[in-house]
C-alpha cells in the first residue's frame, strides 16, 4: 500500500497546480538527475509575433508589415495555410495577417510536417512554409535572403521560409519571449544541482542564443520529434534519471522516453497530447512549479526511508 506521507504529498502538489498521476512517479522525481526541457511553448511564452517579412520582389525588404503588395500577398498565402495549422509559429502569422487587414483565401489539403513546417493548395497553388533547415533541402532560395535568416537566428529569433508551387517566395521572421519566470526557474534547478538540457526544434543559433540567455547547461537543437525521444534515450544512459518537460505534441514521444514526462496544461498553452503523454502536469505552465515538485519529491522520500 501507499505509505501516507506519499498521499500527502501527491494532494500538496495538486493545491500548487502539480497534478502527477500517481505515487511512483514522486518517486522517480526525487531521484531525477537531469531535465531536458523544450524550448518553443516552455521556456518562451509560445505567443510569438511576426517582426520581419522580407519577399522576393519587393523594393522595401526591411519595411513594416503592409506597405507592399508582395508583401501582402505573400502573407496572405501563409496565413490561408498556417489558419489550419496549430502550431505557435502558426498563430503569429495568422495574427500578422489580420492586423494587416488581408483577406484570406481558403486552402485545401492542409498537412503538417511536424517540427518541419505546413504544406496546401491555395488558389490551385502548392504553399510550403517551413524552417530554414527544411527549405534547404526542398528548393533553392536567394542567397541575401538566406544569410539575411541566419542572422535572425543569431537574435534568437526564427525565420520561417514560403515557397509557391516550388519557388522560394519569402521569409517570414517571427520572434517569441522567454517567459518571465524561465531563467530563475532554471537557476532553481541548477542550484539543486540538476543539469538541464534544452531541446528543441528550431535552428542552432536561434537555440544557441536563448540557452545563453536562459543559463542552461547544454543544448540541443534541430531535433523532430523522434530525434528528441532518442536524446532523451540516450541522456538516460550517460546522465542517469531524466525528466523531460514539454508543451507539443512534437514532444509527446519525448516526454514518453523520459523516466518522468512533465507536460504544461493545455489550459497554460500545451497540447492534450502532451498531457495525456506525460506523468506530471503543470497546471499554470510556471515553471517554478518544477523546483518545488522536485523538493517535495526529495523531501518526501527522505520521510519514508
Ligand atoms: P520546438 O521543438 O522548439 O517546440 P517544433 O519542433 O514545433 O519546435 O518546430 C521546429 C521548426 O519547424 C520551427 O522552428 C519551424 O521552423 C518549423 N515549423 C513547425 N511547424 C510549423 C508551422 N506550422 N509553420 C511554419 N513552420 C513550422
Ligand atoms: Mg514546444
Amino acid at each position: 500500500s501507499t505509505p501516507v506521507s506519499i498521499v500527502s504529498a501527491l494532494s500538496t502538489a495538486a493545491r500548487h497546480g502539480v497534478l502527477i498521476k500517481g505515487g511512483a512517479y514522486l518517486e522517480a522525481l526525487a531521484r531525477v538527475q537531469t531535465i531536458a526541457i523544450d524550448k518553443t511553448g516552455t521556456l518562451t511564452t509560445g505567443k510569438p509575433a511576426v517582426v520581419t517579412l522580407r519577399t522576393v520582389g519587393c523594393i522595401k525588404p526591411e519595411a513594416p508589415l503592409g506597405h507592399c503588395t508582395a508583401c501582402n500577398e505573400l502573407l496572405a498565402l501563409a496565413g490561408a495555410v498556417e489558419r489550419r495549422s496549430e502550431h505557435p509559429l502558426a498563430y503569429a502569422i495568422v495574427n500578422a495577417a489580420n492586423t494587416c487587414g488581408l483577406t484570406l483565401p481558403s486552402a485545401a489539403e492542409v498537412r503538417t510536417l511536424v517540427g518541419q513546417g505546413v504544406r496546401g493548395i491555395v488558389n490551385g497553388t502548392e504553399v510550403f512554409i517551413g524552417s530554414h533547415r527544411t527549405f534547404d533541402q526542398v528548393m533553392t532560395h536567394d542567397e541575401w535572403h538566406c544569410l539575411a535568416a541566419h542572422r535572425d537566428s543569431q537574435l534568437g529569433r526564427t525565420p520561417v521560409m514560403v515557397g509557391v508551387d516550388g519557388q522560394y517566395r519569402g521569409t517570414i521572421t517571427v520572434a517569441d519571449t522567454i517567459r518571465a519566470e524561465s531563467r530563475s526557474a532554471i537557476a532553481r534547478l541548477r542550484d539543486q544541482g540538476l543539469r538541464i538540457v534544452m531541446l528543441t526544434g528550431d535552428e542552432t543559433a536561434t537555440a544557441e542564443r536563448i540557452a545563453a540567455e536562459l543559463g542552461v547547461d547544454d543544448v540541443r537543437a534541430g531535433l523532430l520529434p523522434a530525434d528528441k525521444a532518442q536524446t532523451v534515450q540516450a541522456l538516460r544512459q550517460t546522465n542517469g534519471v531524466v525528466a523531460m518537460v514539454g508543451d507539443g505534441i512534437n514532444d509527446a514521444p519525448a516526454l514518453a522516453t523520459a523516466d518522468v514526462g512533465i507536460a504544461i496544461s493545455a489550459r497554460a498553452g500545451g497540447t492534450t497530447q502532451a498531457m495525456e503523454t506525460a506523468d506530471i502536469t503543470l497546471l499554470s505552465g510556471d515553471l517554478h512549479q518544477l523546483p518545488f515538485a522536485i523538493a517535495l519529491s526529495r523531501q518526501t522520500l527522505r520521510t519514508i526511508a
